[in-house]
């Protein structure tokens, strides 16, 4: 079935070489971090320990340099200030980008395009998982013929985090400098669940990326009547300035409004399982298999997942897509975290009886007042409870 919309191909043929520089990068990842398995769940891939056998992988053999992607031509002897050469100097700081992730060691995409493998220093491999993301930006050196090493993690300006699921208190960073989180809801099937939407919404907030959300599969309510009133169901958060956007993969409606929101930025989706995210990161970039969308034989949806990706889409769009990033949000979250995304509850929440106040049963609780008199919003309340209630 083929009713998606063909790229309009004058754009495409201008940038046809940065789609083999796409490929090839996705094709090297591909290559070092094969996909999982397609039942493998992301989070549990992620924590059990296959960062060891990549790890392994990685040191058993001396990392080699790789050559740049995008010119057959070696580099010249004398380095031109400001040119972009691969980095064959040693001593010579760079800066790239992480682009793939695996234990003691990253692939850095270099900022003339070609890719090469850095170990991490072991004060950053101790930690890692909070320490050094895909996404961030690191300086690098070359150290030794064709050995690459990172120096230091520059400064974030976003994060995804979640808890550690060993020791919920410490923070463990899926993806780094995101701009855009794309929260994927679908109605029919899966149904439109609008609570589900906030625990997302708090994860990405606390991040500091910006949120949109895509309600996907829109195509399946063909009458419009039907369409609007479960479109309604999420003018709460319209009223949070926040971007709802009906799309669906298999038509296309949306997709151009979606390319036109994450145009030069970098993005991660994130969502249930089966909402259609393989489907949109395979629709905004229809020629590469770079993100492969898979069903089981009774059509729930399945995804592939990679250990660490960074991908460059058409339309200058990076997508990062790792395991755990996509179900993010559902991490456990104490009660006290979540008050402290209710900033607007503080003014009152300081006149609550009890200090330790859940403003959800508590004789004399401000909060709850404040919401009769209209001063702290009713859905935000509500949207508070609904998620105490599930911690
Ligand atoms: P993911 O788990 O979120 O990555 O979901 P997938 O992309 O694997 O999609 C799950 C299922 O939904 C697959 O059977 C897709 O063919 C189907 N699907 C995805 N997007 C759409 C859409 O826009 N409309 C319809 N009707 N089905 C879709
Ligand atoms: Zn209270």
């Amino acid at each position: 079935m083929s009713r998606r919309p063909r790229r309009r191909r004058a754009k495409r043929s201008t940038k046809s070489h940065g789609r083999q520089r796409r490929q090839q990068l996705s094709k090297e990842i591909r290559e070092l971090y094969p996909p999982g398995s397609a039942d493998g769940d992301p989070d549990a891939e992620w924590h059990a320990g296959l960062e060891d056998e990549l790890d392994a992988e990685l040191h058993r053999s001396p990392v080699r340099p790789r050559p740049p992607t995008n010119t057959g031509a070696s580099a010249p002897k004398e380095s031109t200030p400001g040119a972009r050469e691969p980095d064959s100097a040693d001593g010579l700081e760079k800066i790239g980008l992480v682009a793939a992730i695996s234990s003691g060691a990253c692939r850095v995409e270099t900022e003339d395009s070609s890719l090469v493998d850095c170990v991490l220093p072991s004060e950053l491999a101790r930690d890692q998982r909070a320490a050094v993301a895909v996404g961030d930006r690191v300086a690098f050196i070359a150290h030794g013929a064709g050995n690459y090493r990172v120096q230091r993690v520059l400064e974030r300006h976003t994060t995804l985090s979640r808890p550690d699921p060993h020791n919920p208190r410490l923070e463990r960073v899926i993806a780094a400098n995101i701009d855009v989180a794309v929260h994927v809801a679908s109605v029919v099937e899966p149904a439109l669940r609008p609570a589900l939407i906030d625990r997302y919404l708090i994860a990405i907030d606390r991040g500091g990326a910006e949120a949109v959300v895509c309600v996907n599969k829109i195509d399946l309510l063909t009458d419009s009547e039907a369409r609007q009133q479960e479109l309604e169901r999420l003018d709460a958060y319209r009223r949070l300035a926040l971007e709802i956007l009906p799309i669906s993969a298999v038509t296309g409606e949306g997709l151009e409004a979606l390319r036109d929101l994450l145009a030069g930025k970098t993005a991660v989706f994130v969502g249930h399982s089966g909402v259609g995210k393989s489907s949109l990161l395979n629709a905004l970039e229809p020629e590469t298999d770079a993100v492969i969308g898979q069903t089981s034989g009774h059509g729930k949806g399945r995804h592939t997942t990679t250990r660490s990706s960074l991908y460059r889409l058409a339309g200058d769009i990076t997508v990062i897509d790792t395991p755990g990033i996509r179900e993010f949000g559902l991490w456990e979250l104490t009660a006290s975290e979540l008050r402290a995304y209710f900033p607007d509850f503080d003014r009152h929440s300081a006149a609550c009886r009890f200090n330790n106040c859940s403003h959800s049963h508590e004789p004399d609780c401000a909060v709850r007042q404040a919401v009769e008199t209209g001063e702290i919003a009713r859905p935000r309340f509500e949207t508070y409870l609904r998620i105490l209630a599930s911690l």
